[in-house]
């Protein structure tokens, strides 16, 4: 069943040409992770204007607005990141980026312009009573962003009963959404791994303790981890993404240097993902007659959605594009996020806004010819309203 009064999505339809301007111009100025100094400015410039309470300087670039209505002190947080890619754009339209070797290759534009679409949609209608907190943040791409706000007491300093956030998902049509409860996203893990032991001549390996071989045993030994000690109906990934060893064709060097990542949905996987990767390596390193050392860091936790929040976010969306346009029950993805560091501390959500099936928005995020499509902008600005409707409801 379709709606028959209007929804949030069709009044910010009505913003769609000063949107677009808005994300266009953010496309053409990309700025990466903790220097959003632009970008920032233009948003804390842009909710000011709403007539939105503006504190700046939160995770270094990060911006809060705080919109009140009526005399709830219920609150909810709306996230969206700002940072782009240090990576070349391969389009030549118009808004393609300015900056060399920059490019917004993750729709992060769009998500920024989607929350400006909520913030002003919902500082005009106040449709709600208690507090929003609209959570801009810098650095989502792999540098922390999230976990610095979090440390720099964003949710002390603006507490939330709630936190909801979203991603653009080409592949998907738009006007469609994609969640699941509990874990969607994977964690992260990267680590270094090296092994030493005795160069020498590329001719006479008995006076060397060859650390390519040694290091071609471990990446053999690591695909048995998954396999065979990680429980069928869990799930991980280890990759060995780097091998990179001596310089010359008959030098057997000293040492061999591994990197990769490791993907799980449970941070108890990710641990004992770690703990295999450190005994297998150093056994076998031993077996060797060398030695190896993992450094392992943990780059994001999973995305787990709340329950609650789950089913609240999908019935908005439904509420307003039909159920029939709601995937309820997404595959969860390998891929990270680091709003789960946000989900780590409050109750929430991340949804996934279709970007579009075809020609537009089909293109896949991190590709140089990737562009965020403006037609899924009253979408995703219409879910994040919604939500704030739904959760602080006016008496
Ligand atoms: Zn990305
Ligand atoms: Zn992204």
């Amino acid at each position: 069943m379709l709606p028959t009064h209007p929804t949030p999505i069709d009044h910010i339809r009505r913003y769609q040409e000063e949107l677009t301007a808005w994300r266009h111009d953010f496309h053409a100025h990309p700025e990466t992770g903790f220097e959003e100094v632009r970008t920032s400015a233009l948003v804390a410039e842009r909710l000011v204007a709403m007539g939105i309470e503006v504190h700046r300087g939160i995770g270094r670039t990060g911006v809060v607005g705080v919109l009140r209505s009526g005399r709830g002190n219920r609150a909810i947080g709306l996230r969206a990141d700002m940072d782009a890619l240090d990576m070349p754009e391969a389009n030549e339209f118009a808004h393609r980026s300015t900056i060399p070797g920059k490019m917004h290759g993750c729709g992060h534009d769009g998500h920024t312009t989607m929350l400006l679409g909520a913030a002003k949609y919902l500082a005009e209608t106040r449709n709600f009573d208690g507090i929003v907190h609209f959570i801009f943040q810098p650095a989502e791409e792999g540098q922390g962003g999230a976990q610095a706000m979090v440390a720099e007491g964003l949710f002390e300093r603006f507490p939330c009963d709630a936190v909801y956030g979203l991603h653009n998902r080409p592949g998907m049509p738009v006007g469609h959404y994609g969640i699941c409860a509990g874990p969607m996203m994977a964690g992260c893990g990267f680590f270094d791994l090296e092994i030493h032991g005795k160069g020498g001549h590329g001719a006479r390996p008995e006076s060397t303790v060859d650390p390519v071989v040694c290091g071609a045993a471990i990446v053999a030994a690591f695909q048995s981890i998954v396999a065979r000690n990680v429980a069928p109906n869990d799930t991980a990934v280890v990759s060995v993404t780097g091998f990179t060893a001596g310089t010359a064709y008959n030098v057997i060097p000293e040492k061999v240097a591994l990197r990769g990542t490791v993907r799980a949905f449970r941070t108890e996987t990710m641990r004992l993902v770690e703990e295999r990767m450190r005994s297998l390596a150093t056994a076998i390193a031993t077996g060797h007659g060398a030695t190896a050392e993992l450094a392992f860091r943990e780059i994001t936790v999973p995305v787990v959605n709340g329950a609650e929040q789950t089913a609240l976010i999908a019935d908005a969306a439904a509420g307003m594009v039909g159920e029939a346009h709601v995937d309820r029950h997404r595959i969860p993805a390998m891929g990270s996020e680091d709003f789960s560091y946000m989900l780590a501390e409050r109750p929430g959500a991340y949804i996934l806004v279709g970007n579009g099936a075809g020609e537009a928005g089909g293109c896949e995020v991190h590709n140089p010819r990737y562009d965020f499509n403006d037609a899924a902008i009253p979408y995703g600005a219409g879910i994040l309203a919604a939500v704030v409707e739904k959760e602080l409801p006016r008496g």
